[in-house]
């Protein structure tokens, strides 16, 4: 915060400190061979997907349907299931069929259980359902037409009683996602309707949404519409200046008012910092941003592709070729979906809008079918690590945030883990979660290598020859995917 530039002085400002940018400073993750690094992905894996699906028009036997297929093992309508970990949204308030903690608007006192709590709880409580896509649809449509103007409509209080009420129910989601135009929403550098973390409005929360373990945002602006992937690693500097030259920074670099009219967004005042947040805007998949109230929050992005992300979307959202690519430069990809809205592939809202409806049942068209069979062959042959949004992401935070010492001598390397280290979310030690299929490269010459958490303990490492860091072995703990619960289903 500090530097008041110019829109125009903005769009030049890639140019200027981005050139010359070197691959290990471009978000590029390439372990050490010399020594111990942690790996990309937990082994055997070479680049990661998840899927991230925002609730809207989603109803339960639009989930089931479709996650019964993708996540589960039994046979389905599609055929046998593929065993994918691919996680969901829910509301805290919701007056359709989306499954959510309270029924009615967030002003309505009644609180009473929601659409589909049951199976949100029991799903929840197992890891599924990661994400909060906001708190819900709080158009201001859905406010009496006498209270539109009341300031109190939408309040802290609400925010907060939601969260207790997950507490209570032992849902701990860590990935927040904005949902269109909720004032609930948080806004970041690019704010303006956004209330959450605004402090000057009676709906700021985002403290208290930290304090309750949100630690990943997906702000309106961190939509990739044509780069396939983050932290990628573009292989030489002539390449990675190339995607530098063709990326598109304008919607990154300005904010809009209630107007619609743009400003530039704030920037911080030294060289170092803007160009940090410049390779975040262009290759990480989390950076961190300034949220409205001056604090740190975790941004993390999503592709969505030119047309907008509905069901039938999917297939040109994720194609062979760009996993190709994906896998070449080791990179993630969060996708941006809405599996329970289908209608036409529309570039033009204003026209495919209206065409928009509820997911029929089946939910999956066969191009989406062949999509997901596409990312399971290359989950099942090793290649591309596929998990719910938030595990995807805690693996990618995980590989800067983890602190270890390794002492060497001929006969054995030790490796002592000490914690983790972030500059949003602070050093501490690191929890069993975080720690889910860590691994190592070290060179291949390397003799036995042992791996101790904080307190001491022997970590069962395994070690394998890497496939994919060259001339490297990999020491590793084993992924724990989640299991999906396959039961009989109404139909
Ligand atoms: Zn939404």
């Amino acid at each position: 915060m500090g530097a008041v530039l110019s829109l125009a002085e903005l769009q030049a400002l890639p140019g200027q400190l981005l050139q010359g940018l070197p691959i290990e400073g471009s978000g590029a993750h390439r372990p050490d061979r010399s020594g111990v690094a942690v790996r990309s992905f937990p082994f055997p894996y070479r680049a990661g997907l998840a899927m991230s699906n925002d609730c809207d028009s989603q109803s339960l036997e639009c989930l089931f349907d479709w996650h019964d297929f993708v996540n589960g093992r039994a046979s389905t309508r599609y055929g046998d299931g593929l065993g994918l970990e691919v996680g969901d949204s829910f509301w805290v308030y919701g007056g359709s069929v989306e499954p959510h903690l309270f029924k009615g608007n967030p002003f309505d006192a009644s609180h009473a259980d929601g659409y589909a709590l049951g199976e949100l709880v029991e799903l929840g409580r197992a890891g599924w359902f990661d994400t909060l896509h906001s708190f819900g649809n709080w158009s201001l449509r859905f406010v009496p037409p006498d209270r539109k103007d009341d300031p109190s409509i939408h309040s802290r209080d609400q925010i907060a009683r939601g969260l207790e009420r997950m507490d209570e129910l032992g849902l701990k989601p860590s990935v927040y996602v904005n949902h269109s135009g909720s004032p609930s929403n948080v806004g970041g550098p690019w704010g303006w309707y956004q209330k959450a973390d605004d402090p000057t409005h009676g709906l700021y929360s985002l403290d208290l949404l930290k304090q309750f373990g949100f630690r990943y945002f997906w702000l309106d602006s961190c939509t990739q519409l044509d780069k396939f992937g983050e932290d990628l690693d573009f292989g030489d500097e002539w390449h990675l200046q190339r995607a530098l030259n063709r990326f598109r920074w304008f919607h990154w670099l300005r904010r809009v008012d209630a107007d619609r009219r743009p400003h530039p967004v704030a920037m911080a005042d030294g060289a170092d910092e803007q160009r940090e947040l410049l390779v975040g805007i262009f290759n990480r998949l989390i950076f961190p941003v300034d949220a409205q109230d001056g604090s740190r929050i975790l941004a993390f992005k999503r592709y969505r592709d030119i047309d907008q992300p509905v069901g039938p979307t999917f297939p040109m959202q994720v194609t062979a070729a760009k996993l190709d690519a994906l896998e070449q430069a080791r990179g993630s990809v969060v996708v941006y979906q809405h599996f329970g809205v289908f209608g036409p592939r529309g570039r033009l809202p204003a026209a495919s809008r209206p065409h928009r409806k509820r997911s029929p049942i089946p939910a999956l068209d066969e191009h989406s079918v062949a999509t997901w069979r596409l990312i399971a062959e290359r989950q099942r042959s090793g290649s591309l690590f596929v998990a719910t949004t938030s595990r995807l992401l805690t693996w990618v935070w995980m590989r800067d945030a983890l602190r270890y010492q390794v002492e060497q001598n001929d006969e054995r390397w030790t490796v002592r883990i000490s914690g983790v280290e972030c500059p949003v979310l602070g050093t501490r030690d690191a929890q069993a979660a975080e720690l889910n299929g860590l691994a190592f490269t070290v060179p291949r010459h390397a003799p036995e290598v042992r791996v101790f958490d904080e307190r001491g303990r022997p970590l069962p490492v395994r070690r394998a020859a890497d496939p994919v860091h060259e001339g490297c072995d990999a020491v590793f703990l084993e992924w724990q995917p989640l299991e999906w619960p396959d039961r009989p289903r109404a139909t």
